[in-house]
């Protein structure tokens, strides 16, 4: 070979090395400080969150507080199975496979052109301006999944049609709209707020009773803690929620069920009746009032007085297919000692 040929090669080969260099790098640029992924926030910063949201809102029209729900239903997901899902990007808790992102066909799973990944039909776009679809930037994560599920119309009803066809899953369409309900209410991210599901001033005992055995209905383990009390002493909500069952079951008797946006379901049986108004579907409140302690259960509608009076509380985490049941005592002692807290200063400054 003679040299000036060889120099060439070289220069050529160097450049192009240098280039993919340069690309790849540029490729981890992200358009704003606040979504890079080696940045020490705290995960869950409501603040980030939020402004992420309104400003998508503002480009998709549609409104933060379902937007929120959808990420927030994915975060809870990805909490009760953190071995399955990891977490593509620094705020936003969405997780879309490559396939379905670049497009069934596409011969290039991490294809990040916007326009071969419309090509093939992948729900992958472009929602920072860089003309780059990727999967693990904030804003093009959330703007594709918007741009999806926003395709089929801005009503409620076409929100839960889209919701649909996303998911394919009535379980996460359910979550994903009871969460926005909730968000909407409140109009804000952070209800981290709890109380205790007695009054504290109320007299009452409880003990740790997780996992033994009980007997009505056949062998079950006790998925819960039992709160001995009179007849007739306040339940209140425990969290932010929305009341997502109430009324009969054979063994808890008249029964409630609130579902928070940390997608855990919080259960209240036994109950000798119900605040009057209250029903599935309603937004509640920490400390409001829901019912009543009582022992109603074990047999057919209406029976009771077959236990001492007491209410029977449990927690049970959504894993996307199925739930299952926590105990509830360390987060019950909390709550109370948070309640009690709340009382001295409010006596103090009263
Ligand atoms: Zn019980």
């Amino acid at each position: 070979m003679p040299r000036p040929f060889v120099l060439l090669v070289f220069v050529l080969i160097a450049a192009i090395g240098c280039g993919s260099f340069i690309s790849s790098t540029a490729a981890y640029n992200k358009p704003a400080s606040s979504t890079d992924g080696k940045s020490k926030k705290p995960e869950n910063n409501d603040a980030d969150r939020r402004i992420l949201y309104d400003k998508m809102s503002a480009v998709t029209g549609i409104p933060w507080y379902r937007l929120a729900a959808i990420d927030q239903y994915e975060r809870t997901i990805t909490i009760a199975n953190p071995k399955k899902r990891e977490r593509s990007a620094p705020v936003v808790s969405i997780v879309v496979e490559p396939p379905q992102w670049a497009g069934m066909l596409n011969p290039d799973m991490s294809d990040n052109n916007p326009k071969s990944i419309r090509l093939f039909n992948g729900i992958g776009r472009d929602g920072s301006g860089d003309n780059r679809a990727e999967r693990n930037n904030d804003f093009d994560l959330l703007y594709s999944v918007a741009t999806f599920i926003g395709s089929y119309g801005v009503q409620e009803e076409d929100f839960a049609n889209g919701l649909w066809n996303y998911y394919q899953n009535s379980r996460a369409v359910q979550r994903i709209r009871q969460f926005a309900k909730i968000y909407e209410r409140f109009d804000q991210l952070n209800l981290k707020d709890r109380a205790f599901p007695l009054p504290i001033q109320s007299i009452y005992s409880y003990r740790s009773t997780f996992g033994m055995g009980r007997h009505y209905g056949g062998y079950r383990i006790h998925e819960g803690t039992d709160i001995f009390a009179r007849h007739g002493v306040p339940v209140r909500s425990t969290c932010y929620g929305v009341v997502e069952i109430k009324g009969w079951n054979r063994y808890g008797g008249w029964r409630i069920g609130i579902r928070d946006t940390d997608n855990l379901y919080h259960y209240y049986a036994h109950l000798s009746g119900f605040q009057k108004d209250l029903k599935e579907g309603d937004i509640v409140s920490p400390g409001q009032v829901i019912g009543w302690v009582g022992s109603s259960g074990y047999g057919k509608p209406g029976t009771q007085g077959k236990f001492p009076p007491h209410l029977h509380f449990g927690i049970y985490r959504d894993r996307g297919l199925i739930e299952y049941a926590f105990d509830p005592y360390p987060s019950l002692k909390q709550w109370e000692s948070t309640d009690h807290r709340k009382l001295r200063k409010n006596k103090k400054s009263s």
